[in-house]
C-alpha cells in the first residue's frame, strides 16, 4: 500500500509512527550499495555477537541482583539492563535490515536507547561521590587487620590488670594481716616505755632522753602501721564514718598546738567559727597528713598556712606551704595509693598512703580534695566539704540563750 505523504513536522510524525513497520521507499541493505558476499556477512555476523552479548549480560546483572540483595543501588543496575538491551537491539535491527529495511523501526529503538543511555549517565554521575567513599577490600582487610590487633592489645591489657588487680589485693591481704600483728606487740612496746618513762623521771638526763627518742620513735611506727592497717581497712570498705558536730576551728587550733611542740609553727587564718558534721578522728587525720607534709617537704624554718573559708554550701580548707613543690607530670598521680614523687622519695621517709587515705576520707565524706603546686615554688593541698549553714544555728541559738 502506498504511503500518503503528509506536509509540516507533525504531519511527518503522524506518518511515521502509522507506518511503523513499513519497509516501502528503502531496498534491503543487501541491494544498497556495493556490498560483496564477504562484507555484507562479516558486517551481519559482528552486530549479530555484539547482540548476543549485549542480550546475555543483562541476565548476568539481573542474577546478580536477585541472589545479592545486599549490593548498593540496585536501581542503577536495572537501567545498566535496560540500557545494555536496548544498545544490543540496535545492533540486531541493523543486521536485520540486511533483508528487511525496517528504518522506521530502527529510529525508535535508537532513540530509546539514546535517551535510556543518557539517564544512566546522570544516574551514574549522581552515585559517584558515594561511591568514592567506598572502602575497598584492599583498606577493608587492613581495617579489620587492625580492629584485631586493638582487640588483642586490649585482651592483653585487661589480662594485665586483672593480674595488676590480684597482686594488689594479695598485697592488701599481706599488709592487712602484718599491720595486723604488729599493732600487738607495738602496744606493749609503747605501754612498756611509758612505764620506764616514769620510773626514769628522776634517772639519768642521757637516760631519759633517750626513753624519749625511743618513746617517739615507737609512736612513729604506731602511725605507719596505723595508715597501712587503714588502707587495707578501706579497700576491703570496712571503715564507715562515724560523724558527730564538731567545732573545726578548735580541731585546728588542738593540731597547731600539738606542731607547736614539735617547733612547728602552723599560721591559722580563719574568718568565723565553723561548726560541722563528720567522723572527727578521720577528718584530724586528714589535717595531720597535710600539714606533716607541708613541713616535710619544705625548708625547716618556712611557713605554712592553713585557711579556713566558707564557700557557698561548702566549707574550703587550705594548707600552703612554700617548699618543694610539685611538677606538673606528677601533681595527677600524687592522690593514688603507694605514689611517691621520685625526687622527693630518695631523701624523705614515707610509704606514699597519706594523701590516698585523705582523699578517700574526704570522697566518703561527700567532698573533693585536690592540689595546686609549682615546682620548687610550693603547694597548696585544699579539701572542700559540703556544709549546711543550719549546722550553725544550735550555736547562735545556744549563745542568744546565754546573753
Ligand atoms: P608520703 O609523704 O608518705 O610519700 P603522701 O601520700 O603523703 O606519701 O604523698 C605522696 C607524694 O606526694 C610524696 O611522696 C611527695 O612526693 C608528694 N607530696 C605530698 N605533699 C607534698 C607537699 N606538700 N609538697 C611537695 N610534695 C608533696
Amino acid at each position: 500500500m502506498a504511503i500518503k505523504k503528509q506536509e509540516g513536522i507533525l504531519g511527518q510524525a503522524a506518518d511515521f509512527f502509522s507506518n511503523i513497520f513499513s519497509t516501502e521507499y528503502w531496498p534491503a541493505r543487501w541491494h544498497c550499495g556495493k556490498w560483496t558476499d564477504f562484507h555484507g556477512w562479516l558486517y551481519i555476523i559482528s552486530d549479530v555477537m555484539i547482540w548476543a552479548a549485549y542480550f546475555a549480560i543483562p541476565f548476568l546483572l539481573f542474577r546478580m541482583i536477585t541472589k545479592r540483595t545486599d549490593l548498593p543501588f540496585p536501581k542503577i543496575f536495572w537501567l545498566f539492563i535496560a540500557f545494555i538491551l536496548l544498545c544490543g537491539l540496535t545492533h540486531l535491527i541493523d543486521a536485520v535490515i540486511f533483508w528487511w529495511p525496517a528504518y522506521r523501526l530502527s529510529a525508535v529503538i535508537r532513540f530509546v536507547a539514546g535517551v535510556v543511555s543518557l539517564f544512566t549517565v546522570y544516574a551514574l554521575y549522581k552515585i559517584l561521590p558515594v561511591v568514592f567513599t567506598f572502602r575497598t577490600a584492599k583498606q577493608l582487610e587492613a581495617e579489620i587487620e587492625q580492629r584485631k590487633k586493638a582487640e588483642e592489645e586490649a585482651r592483653i591489657l585487661v589480662i594485665e590488670n586483672d593480674k595488676a588487680k590480684e597482686l594488689l589485693r594479695v598485697k592488701d591481704e599481706f599488709i592487712n594481716l602484718a599491720s595486723h600483728e604488729l599493732k600487738t606487740p607495738l602496744t606493749s612496746i609503747r605501754g612498756y616505755l611509758q612505764i620506764i618513762q616514769m620510773k626514769s623521771l628522776k634517772s639519768d638526763p642521757q637516760n631519759r632522753d633517750l626513753i624519749t627518742k625511743a618513746t617517739n620513735q615507737t609512736a612513729k611506727l604506731t602511725n605507719l602501721i596505723n595508715d597501712l592497717f587503714n588502707v587495707s581497712k578501706m579497700q576491703m570498705g570496712l571503715q564507715p564514718l562515724e560523724k558527730s558536730e564538731i567545732n573545726l576551728n578548735e580541731l585546728i587550733n588542738e593540731l597547731a598546738a600539738d606542731f607547736e611542740t614539735l617547733n612547728r609553727h602552723v599560721s591559722v587564718e580563719a574568718d568565723e567559727e565553723v561548726i560541722i558534721v563528720v567522723d572527727r578522728d578521720r577528718i584530724k587525720k586528714v589535717l595531720e597528713n597535710l600539714l606533716e607534709n607541708a613541713f616535710k617537704y619544705s625548708k625547716a624554718d618556712s611557713e605554712v598556712i592553713l585557711r579556713v573559708r566558707k564557700v557557698n554550701d561548702r566549707i574550703k580548707v587550705s594548707i600552703q606551704d612554700y617548699g618543694l613543690g610539685i611538677g606538673d607530670d606528677k601533681i595527677q598521680h600524687v592522690f593514688e595509693r603507694y605514689y611517691r614523687v621520685e625526687h622527693t622519695s630518695q631523701n624523705y621517709s614515707g610509704m606514699g598512703l597519706g594523701l590516698y587515705i585523705c582523699a578517700q576520707i574526704i570522697n566518703q565524706h561527700g567532698g573533693v580534695i585536690g592540689v595546686e603546686s609549682q615546682l620548687g615554688k610550693g603547694s597548696i593541698f585544699w579539701f572542700e566539704l559540703p556544709y549546711q549553714p543550719t549546722q550553725n544555728l544550735s550555736i547562735e541559738t545556744y549563745s542568744s540563750d546565754e546573753s
